[in-house]
């Protein structure tokens, strides 16, 4: 079984996504790609796409429900690395669970991590192999 953010990427699609200039590859050799990003306010940059509504991040590329990659996942910014799926490490997410729902979907609970656990996949965080998508943080006060 896939990990489930490889077939939702919803929260890609709800929140503005931002963060401090300093993450820009133009001051930080790996950092997120500047030509994806806006000014926010002078000391925020945020995901172009992502500014105002509707809200899809530019670089999203998926079909929500059916698909979703993160076109520059080693590259993302710091927010997108630290919300977590819904009970992938034992907690509820809200931003996981609103983004779901507002497309339709129900929100994760353990069941869909059982895969996991029947592969005895213990990673510390299975988000950094490289394989699945990371959700942005919470809104910056749309
Ligand atoms: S974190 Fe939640 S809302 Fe975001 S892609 Fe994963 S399953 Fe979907
Ligand atoms: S994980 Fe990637 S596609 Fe999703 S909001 Fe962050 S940068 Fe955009």
């Amino acid at each position: 079984m896939p990990h489930p953010c490889l077939t939702c990427g919803a929260c890609c699609t709800q929140y503005r996504v931002a963060f401090h200039w300093m993450e820009s590859d133009e001051v930080t050799p790996g950092g997120v790609p500047h030509e994806l990003t806006q000014v926010l306010d002078p000391h925020r940059l945020c995901m172009r796409g992502t500014l105002s509504k509707p809200v899809y991040c530019v670089a999203l590329d998926a079909e929500i429900g059916v698909y979703s990659r993160c076109s520059i996942h080693p590259n993302r910014p710091s927010v997108c690395r630290e919300v977590d799926a819904s009970w992938e490490y034992g907690k509820a997410s809200p931003q996981c669970d609103k983004a779901r729902v507002a497309h339709g979907m129900p929100a994760l609970t353990l069941a869909d991590w059982r895969w996991r656990d029947e592969a005895d996949n213990d990673d510390d965080h299975p988000d950094d192999n490289g394989n699945s998508p990371a959700p942005p943080q919470a809104p910056i006060a749309a």
